[in-house]
């Protein structure tokens, strides 16, 4: 068979029925647990200033170098397809003035990102994320409380074998003693790194941390860890961090090679996987950190902030490997047949009622033989068939006819509610 004219562009999908319950499925669970902790939901537009991004994920990271969607408009500015969400969602709290809003600002959020990536199993160019955002607290319970939202979320699903990874990579005070010490390292081993860290290493050293290719590993096996460098205020930040997460029942481990590629995170970074991943999802499932520096690389005050975001697509790639249950449309219990044109006439009325009074109706409106939607009826497993014949559509009146027993009575319409009603209580 040859190939349709037009196709879905590379790295994009279409989400087709079959899988629509996971994504709703994922989003009420999302929901959920947002609404328990008190989040409050926001939509930010998918077409953001392209230096909104620029100013705050940094020039020199992946997102930004190689990977936004970059369009200019007929008035010359220049917009991206969002990448990520945290960055709208700091710029949506400084433009709507949510500072004078009670503090911390709990956010959440959900929709489609874009990165130009190559695409590659759980990498796509067109994907769903939810996260949150909590803005305008320092604590460091708050960071711990960002990580077990996620983690519920995922644990809700059904997902097993979570692992939460977690670092520090300090801040302003301590980070540059960090990096200084990094790249001394790095340039020591220079001929051992692939060529993309060699060219890392001089822009944004920290990247080389987390390079997936075996001879950097090898390389990174003796590198200095940020952990080592944290000055007092960070170091007490990662300890708190970590006694309030041994109050928890999750799992999780400390990941000096965890560094997060953004150039918006400082102190607390995080990532959670699943250990038992499958082949399509490739590990890492949700992420994020600290942000106390954001507001003010957008322009605003000292707002110290923590959020986290989490990859759609590969939850749903983990909840196949998984096999976890979720529910596809509900089967009709009842099913409507109709013979001749004067009953298919008075159809739809009868159908939209039995809609308001929320029962599920089957139909097969464009079959006139009665054998045929009867056969439609047994394949769906309807319990219930109501008929509309000519006689009983001039008389005002429908067949109720009960699968299981055969039984057939013949109701006035106005009574089909109460009958169907009581049919289905007594099954
Ligand atoms: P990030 O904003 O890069 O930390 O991404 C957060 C989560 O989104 C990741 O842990 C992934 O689960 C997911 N994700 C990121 N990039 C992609 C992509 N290109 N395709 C599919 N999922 C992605």
């Amino acid at each position: 068979m040859s190939k349709p004219k037009f196709q879905t562009v590379t790295g994009m999908h279409d989400i087709l029925p079959q899988d629509q319950a996971y994504y709703e499925k994922i989003q009420e669970a999302a929901k959920k647990v947002f609404s328990f902790y008190d989040f409050e939901k926001i939509d930010t537009p998918i077409l953001e200033d392209a230096n909104l991004f620029i100013k705050s994920v940094g020039e020199n990271t992946d997102i930004v170098e190689k990977e936004m969607f970059t369009l200019k408009t007929k008035g010359k500015d220049s917009l991206v397809l969002r990448p990520e969400g945290t960055a709208s969602i700091m710029r949506a709290y400084l433009e709507h003035g949510f500072l004078s809003l009670p503090q911390p600002v709990r956010l959440w959020y959900y929709g489609p990102f874009f990165r130009y990536e190559k695409p590659q199993a759980g990498r796509y160019r067109q994907f769903n994320q939810f996260g949150v955002e909590i803005i305008g607290e320092a604590d460091p319970i708050v960071d711990v409380q960002t990580i077990l939202v996620m983690y519920s979320v995922l644990n809700d699903l059904g997902l097993k074998g979570l692992m939460v990874k977690v670092n520090s990579i300090g801040d302003d005070n301590c980070r540059p003693l960090y990096r200084k010490a990094l790249v001394k390292y790095l340039r020591e081993k220079k001929s051992g790194l692939c060529s993309d860290c060699q060219k890392r290493m001089k822009v944004n050293p920290l990247r080389v941390l987390d390079c997936k290719n075996e001879k950097c590993q090898e390389v990174l096996s003796s590198a200095p860890q940020s952990v080592d460098y944290l000055c007092e205020g960070c170091k007490k930040h990662l300890k708190d961090v970590l006694e309030y997460l041994d109050e928890l029942k999750v799992p999780y481990c400390l990941d000096s090679r965890l560094v997060r590629g953004l150039d918006y995170y400082t102190r607390t970074v995080f990532e959670i996987e699943s250990t038992k991943a499958g082949e399509n999802t490739g590990g890492v499932l949700a992420g994020g950190g600290r942000y106390d520096n954001l507001s003010k690389m957008l322009g605003g005050g000292e707002t110290p902030a923590c959020g986290a975001a989490a990859g759609v697509e590969r939850i749903i790639a983990e909840m196949k490997e998984n096999k976890a249950r979720v529910s596809f449309s509900s089967v009709p219990e009842i099913f409507f047949a109709q013979i001749g044109p004067l009953a298919k006439k008075k159809s739809l009325p009868i159908l939209e009622d039995l809609r308001k009074a929320g029962i599920k109706v089957g139909e097969a409106f464009g079959k006139d033989a009665l054998k045929a939607q009867l056969g439609k009826a047994s394949r769906l497993g309807s319990k219930v068939v109501l008929i509309l014949g000519q006689r009983e559509a001039l008389n005002n009146m429908i067949l109720v006819r009960n699968m299981q027993t055969a039984k057939q009575v013949e109701v006035k319409q106005e009574d089909i509610i109460k009958e169907v009603k009581n049919i289905l209580k007594e099954k």
